[in-house]
This record gives structure tokens, C-alpha cells and sequence, in this order.
């Protein structure tokens, strides 16, 4: 670790120094001088990322400071009342899903779960069929009456050979063929990333599977479940130990001079944090448009995909997913956008390559550390971020203990 970075009170004050300097000049004149507040982690990011390793250090004694420059805790996962009372994720919905016994474990101690399979259909041909393609997507779409056995044989007489499976196009064609592909990926693709598929790196289409079965959950993981009470109140018992201290509406640049701290944690987007030094590394943003409307539901499912038609790509219903029952609902609409704030890392090879020169400034840093889905430029789920997060706190307790065997182990963890 290493010392507390100075503090440099100089002239052009942020309103945090000012308070600071006003709090120090009243120590200093009236009340007696009250210890100051040294912290043992400045932790950047209230989200999934920062709130573990600000739970699991506090548990372990450490003095930690947690901000967030938005209103809440919780970063992208956080969930909220609406004006109805509709329990609604205002950043698009979070569905939990781990196949990580730990995960699930040490989520656990934070909050009481609902079991929740999500289900997705598309609208394709004017239809809506179940989403990922399986048994039943293919016999609705091309009215056909075919056994598993036999998709296995239709999918093996339409899949275009391709020598070297490398961008997204690949993944899809290879596996279920040209019709299949143009139908559900291509445009889903184009509208989500503004690129088209054989731009883009084969993670994003191999994250959805194709089925031969009927199954038509979204996920297949072991643990699929929400938070009983919403994502907010696992976030708030998660930072409620009397060693965490948050500041919210602040952004670090505002105190990180200013309040006494030994070792960093940053969760926000990497190059931010190196003004943009290499260039900005791209982004893809969401619009969203929430709205309640006077019916019981909306959708058949929790979401439905628009891979073809409108700018949205798709619409979800908040009942659906958190279990809520209302006799009005709350849909979000989601417009993918250039602009905005940050929420997918793009996946493209001159993207890793340029987010290997910031990782390099960040190797570099031994006084920060830096975790999760904008600071890793990963596109990580909420359990790999949990999952991330963990292994940090292991790393940093065994450094911390002198055992860089240990901190070696946690990384590979
Ligand atoms: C639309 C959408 C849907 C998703 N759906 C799912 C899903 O269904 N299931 C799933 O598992 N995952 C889902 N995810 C992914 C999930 O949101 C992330 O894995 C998770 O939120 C990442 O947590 P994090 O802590 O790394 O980042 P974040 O949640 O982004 O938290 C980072 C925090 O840092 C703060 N910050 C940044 N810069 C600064 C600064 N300079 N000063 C102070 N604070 C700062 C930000 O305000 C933010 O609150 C989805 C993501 C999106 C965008």
C-alpha cells in the first residue's frame, strides 16, 4: 500500500475542498480538533464491483470511503419505485444469473432470492417465437413438425461451412445458416452495436446458445433468481457496515485530493481516469424510454426482441422479472445509441488492443486498482463482476499479508 496522497488546499477550491478547508479552519478556531478521516480504500463506483470490495474490506477492518458521482448506490443494477409503484431497473433489465456456487453464496448473505427463468420470444415474420432458436422457434416459424433429431439434421443441411469461425456472422452462420441468421442476428446486431455482425468479435453472438430442445429459457445456468426485495436493498445491506462511508452526487476527481486515503479501487470506464490519453475507447450507450400503462401486463414474457422492425431492439416488463403484482405495468424501451453513457465495451480486436495500452498505465498504478465491466473494458455480466471482485479482495488481502504466492493465486482465480 501505499502513503496517503497529499492534499494541496490551493487557490480555485471544488466545493468539497471548500468544505473541507471551512471544516478545518472550525477545528482549528473553535471545536476541538476531531481525528481525521483516514481511509484505508477510496473506493470509485457504488455498483456491483465497488460494493463488494467495499463489504469485504470493511469486513475484514478496513476504513473504506465508497463514491458515486449518480444519486444512488448499486451503478447499473440499481432498481427503484416508479411514479405508479411498478418496481423498475431505470438502467434496462437486470436478470440475475450465475453458474458460481460462491457467487450465489456470498449474494446470499445480502438477500432472500425469488426464482426467475427468463424468457424471451422474438417478433420475426410477424410472429413471436421463443428466443434462443430452438425445437419450437423452427417448426412456428417454418411451420414444419420436426423431432430434436431432425433439427440436428435441418441445422446441419442449412449451416454454411466456414474455415475459421473469428466475427459474429461466423458463429451464427456456421451453426444455423443464412435464413436463420438474417431473420434473428443480423439486424438485432446492426441496431445494438451500429456494426454489422462479421465486424464484430464471435463473443457477442456466442453468448446466445441454439437449441435442439424445447427449453426456452433465456439461460441455462444453474442459479437463476432475483433479489426478493429488489437490487437496491441488497446494495444497501451490502454497504451498511459502520467501516463504509459513501458519498453520492461526487464525482472522485472532486475529494480524491482532498480526503486522506492509502489505496484506490476504480470501477468507472479506464480511460476516463487517464483523460482519454490513447483516445476514447468506444462505448455503446442505451436510450431508454420507460412507460406504465393501464393493464395488468403487456408482453407474454418478460421481453420481447425486435430484431427487424422499429430503432428499439427490445421491450421488457418489469412484473414479469421481479414478481410484482400491480394492476398497472411498467415496460422499457431500449434505443441503442453512439452516445451516451457508458455501458458495452465493443468488442473488436483494435478495441483490445488500445484497451491494452490503458491496461498497461493501469499495471503501472500501484496505488490504484482497478475492477469491473468499464474499468476492465470487459463485457462482464453481474455475477463475473462479483465473481471479479472476489478474487481482487483475496489478491489485495494476501498482498496486504505479505504472501504474493496467494495474490497470485486469487489473479488466476
Ligand atoms: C442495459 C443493460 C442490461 C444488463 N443486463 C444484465 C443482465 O440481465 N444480467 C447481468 O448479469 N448483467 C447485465 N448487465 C451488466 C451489468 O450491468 C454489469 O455487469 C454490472 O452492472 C457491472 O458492475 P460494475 O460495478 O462493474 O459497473 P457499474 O454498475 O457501471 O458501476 C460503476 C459505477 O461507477 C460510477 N463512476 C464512474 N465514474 C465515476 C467517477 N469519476 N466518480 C464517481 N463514480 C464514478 C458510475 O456512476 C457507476 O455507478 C446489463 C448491463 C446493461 C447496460
Amino acid at each position: 500500500m501505499t502513503e496517503p496522497r497529499p492534499q494541496h488546499p490551493t487557490q480555485d477550491l471544488t466545493a468539497a475542498e471548500q468544505l473541507a478547508a471551512d471544516q478545518q479552519a472550525g477545528a482549528l478556531t473553535q471545536a476541538p480538533a476531531a481525528p481525521a478521516q483516514d481511509f484505508d480504500y477510496l473506493i470509485v463506483g457504488a455498483g456491483f464491483a465497488g460494493s463488494v470490495l467495499a463489504e469485504r474490506l470493511a469486513a475484514s477492518g478496513q476504513r473504506v470511503l465508497i463514491v458515486d458521482r449518480r444519486s444512488h448506490i448499486g451503478g447499473n443494477a440499481y432498481d427503484c419505485y416508479d411514479d405508479a409503484g411498478v418496481l423498475i431497473h431505470p438502467y434496462g433489465p437486470h436478470i440475475f444469473h450465475t453458474n458460481s456456487k460462491d457467487v450465489f453464496d456470498y449474494l446470499s448473505q445480502f438477500t432472500e432470492w425469488r426464482p426467475y427463468q427468463h424468457r424471451v420470444k422474438a417478433n420475426v415474420d410477424g410472429q413471436l417465437v421463443p428466443m434462443p432458436i430452438n425445437l419450437d422457434t423452427v417448426n412456428q416459424l417454418y411451420g414444419l413438425s420436426l423431432t430434436s433429431f431432425e433439427l440436428e439434421d435441418f441445422f446441419a443441411s442449412v449451416a454454411e461451412p466456414v474455415e475459421q469461425v473469428r466475427t459474429s456472422e461466423d458463429v451464427v452462420v456456421s451453426r444455423v445458416g443464412r435464413d436463420l441468421y438474417q431473420k434473428f442476428f443480423r439486424g438485432y446486431t446492426r441496431k445494438q452495436w451500429g456494426l454489422d455482425p462479421s465486424e464484430l468479435d464471435a463473443s457477442v453472438t456466442a453468448r446466445v446458445p441454439t437449441r435442439t430442445n424445447r427449453d426456452d429459457r433465456y439461460f441455462a445456468d444453474v442459479y437463476q433468481a432475483m433479489p426478493l426485495h429488489g437490487y437496491t436493498r441488497m446494495f444497501q445491506n451490502m454497504l451498511s457496515s459502520p467501516n463504509i462511508k459513501l458519498m453520492l452526487n461526487t464525482d472522485y476527481r472532486e475529494i480524491v485530493d482532498v480526503i486522506p486515503w492509502r489505496h484506490m479501487i476504480y470501477t468507472g470506464p479506464v480511460d476516463a481516469f487517464f483523460d482519454h490519453c490513447y483516445g476514447a475507447l468506444p462505448y455503446r450507450s442505451l436510450e431508454f424510454r420507460h412507460e406504465t400503462h393501464d393493464a395488468e401486463y403487456l408482453l407474454p414474457v418478460g421481453t420481447v426482441n425486435y430484431p427487424n422492425d422499429y430503432a428499439y431492439t427490445r421491450v421488457s416488463e418489469f412484473k414479469h422479472i421481479t414478481g410484482q403484482r400491480h394492476h398497472q405495468t411498467s415496460v422499457v424501451y431500449e434505443f441503442p445509441r453512439a452516445e451516451g453513457d457508458p455501458y458495452y465495451p465493443v468488442p473488436r480486436p483494435e478495441n483490445a488492443e488500445l484497451y491494452k495500452r490503458y491496461e498497461a498505465l493501469a499495471d503501472a498504478r500501484p496505488d490504484v486498482t482497478f475492477v469491473g465491466r468499464l474499468a476492465t473494458y470487459r463485457y462482464y455480466n453481474m455475477d463475473q463482476v462479483v465473481a471479479q471482485a472476489l478474487a481482487t479482495f483475496r489478491r489485495l488481502n494476501s498482498a496486504a499479508a505479505g504472501d504474493p504466492q496467494g495474490s497470485e493465486q486469487a489473479e488466476q482465480s
